[in-house]
């Protein structure tokens, strides 16, 4: 009888495998679709600096409009994309996207672009980039490529090399989602990033004199002795703000300042709210 069980318990995790299976395979199926209907978006969220709270970029984001499921957001399928090699014509795709909407955007001063580690492993990633920024016109000056900190622990000689091609070309690097990672003081002292952007989960669980600030004085503190400029995501709400800023933090991005949104309604906002002009809740 346990073995009938246990024959039952196996067929039901097989069942299940083929199941996921099939779904992954219908997913990477769709993403080729995707690619050649032109089915993905970029939308783009706000960067603000804690002083003046003016416009000082935008960071693009990538979307996919899938036919059945509806919009999805890159978590649910940037993973895949890495996996069969897809991320490199999706990711040369928004690069160039965002690049020619920043073109579009003469007053926007930065666009930043989120690069995964797998994409920039990729040959001839750092020739894309040259490549588009020629073609698009826009000065590499206005270019931003976020990275995660995983890029630095594998095959780090080459990184480090692809990342200082890129500085020299005049792009500037952001270090993403910082603390999520393992990287050290050691990496960051041996490429110097021109931005660290906090991950939201420390933002999210600031208070006064808790843990999570105790670690962005920290970091903010590691970053000015440095001389990397320091961002904070995931800004709600003006006391997260307050509190930022008071530890000398210098840019944030978060729904207090705007929610991701489409380039026709950031090109509106763009309109009503110069870069000059300070944004919400100044
Ligand atoms: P990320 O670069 O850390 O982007 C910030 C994420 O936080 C975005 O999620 C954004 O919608 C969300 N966010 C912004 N402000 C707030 C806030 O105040 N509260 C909360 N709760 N969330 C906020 P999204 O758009 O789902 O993107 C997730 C990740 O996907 C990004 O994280 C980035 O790593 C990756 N990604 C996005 N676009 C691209 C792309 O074009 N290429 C690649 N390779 N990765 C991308
Ligand atoms: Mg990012
Ligand atoms: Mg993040």
């Amino acid at each position: 009888q346990a073995k009938d069980a246990g024959r039952g318990t196996w067929r039901f995790f097989e069942a299940e495998m083929n199941r996921r299976l099939q779904a992954r395979k219908a997913l990477e199926a769709d993403l080729r679709r995707a690619l050649a209907e032109s089915r993905f978006t970029l939308h783009y969220q706000p960067q603000v600096d804690l002083d003046g709270r003016r416009l000082v970029g935008a960071e693009a984001l990538l979307r996919w409009d899938h036919p059945t499921h509806g919009p999805l957001r890159p978590a649910q399928f940037i993973p895949l994309a890495e996996e069969t090699g897809l991320i490199g014509p999706i990711g040369a795709w928004a690069l160039a996207e965002a690049c020619r909407q920043a073109v579009a955007w003469p007053s926007l001063p930065r666009i930043a672009v989120n690069i995964s580690a797998g994409q920039f492993r990729r040959a001839g990633f750092v020739a894309m980039v040259e490549r588009t920024l020629r073609e698009t016109g826009l000065p590499p000056q206005r270019l931003e490529l976020e990275v995660p900190e995983a890029l630095l622990l594998v095959d780090t000689e080459a990184v480090i090399a692809g990342l200082a091609r890129l500085r020299s070309l005049g792009v500037s690097i952001a270090m993403d989602d910082f603390g999520t990672g393992s990287s050290s003081l050691g990496t960051l002292r041996r490429f110097a990033f021109d931005r660290i952007k906090i991950d939201r989960s420390f933002v999210q669980g600031l208070r006064p004199e808790g843990e999570a600030m105790a670690i962005i004085r920290a970091v903010l503190g590691m970053s000015r002795a440095l001389g990397i400029r320091t961002h904070a995501g995931g800004v709600e709400d003006e006391r997260q703000a307050a509190l930022l800023k008071g530890e000398g933090c210098e840019e944030v991005q978060g729904y207090l300042f705007g929610r991701p949104m489409t380039a026709e309604a950031f090109t509106t906002m763009l309109a009503a709210r110069p870069p000059e002009l300070a944004l919400a809740g100044a």
